[in-house]
């Protein structure tokens, strides 16, 4: 699990493409967080680190992983996000089979196509919005979790997956340059196995990335 680690010293190297979300010392979430923190880098299996902890809340142990994929996924844009401009990926494609396209109730009412800079920025503020409403994550326990809360962050992980479809297919020559590729896989590798757990993502989105995943995910 050293790819972990080495993940971890990696990222804080770089520059985030939005800020990182953190836990505040002392609350539930913070340690349960410092627990699955643990658990990745005492070698047992990742399809193991990832199931829920005995007597542990379901909805924490989601909402603590949620943030951590936020703040990876936002990671691994920023390595490549010099190189994801209008010019070089003008839709939020995944190969020439796959498009995704932007929709928010509020300013995009229609799925609407965008390059996939727009796409993902979009996508990650409205992710960041969702992560810092109290009413949707509480920060502490005396706030119940709203009770739509395992479908929106079912959505969130759906769309936070469009971002490694698009890196992977579209930017893999720079996640081998820049030395992100184990990094990346390793991320990847624990989101697959989080979301599979818990079923948290529809089996058919994970068409665009089958080839990778069969050959990461076989632990
Ligand atoms: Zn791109």
């Amino acid at each position: 699990m050293t790819l972990v680690l080495g993940f971890i010293e990696f990222l804080n190297k770089e520059k985030t493409f939005k800020p990182k979300k953190k836990f505040s010392p002392g609350t539930l979430r913070y340690s349960l967080h410092k627990q699955a923190e643990a658990s990745l880098t005492s070698g047992i299996k990742l399809s193991e680190a990832v199931k829920l902890p005995f007597n542990e809340n379901l909805d924490d142990w989601i909402a603590v992983h949620v943030v951590d994929f936020f703040n990876r996924t936002n990671l691994i844009y920023g390595v490549v996000t010099s190189y994801c401009v209008p010019e070089s990926c003008p839709t939020m494609s995944g190969g020439t089979k796959y498009e995704y396209f932007w929709a928010d109730g509020k300013h995009y009412r229609k799925p609407t196509a965008l390059p996939a800079p727009k796409y993902i920025s979009l996508l990650m503020d409205w992710v960041e919005d969702q992560i810092n409403d109290d009413t949707v994550f509480p920060t502490t326990t005396d706030i119940p979790f709203p009770k739509n809360f395992q479908n929106r962050c079912k959505k969130i992980l759906a769309r936070l997956f469009r971002v490694f479809v698009h890196v992977y297919i579209h930017h893999y020559d720079k996640l081998v340059e820049t030395g992100a590729e184990p990094h990346v896989n390793a991320c990847y590798k624990h989101f697959y196995y989080f979301v599979r757990e818990f079923d948290l993502v529809r089996e058919q989105e994970f068409e665009p990335l089958e080839e990778l995943t069969k050959r990461i995910c076989k632990d």
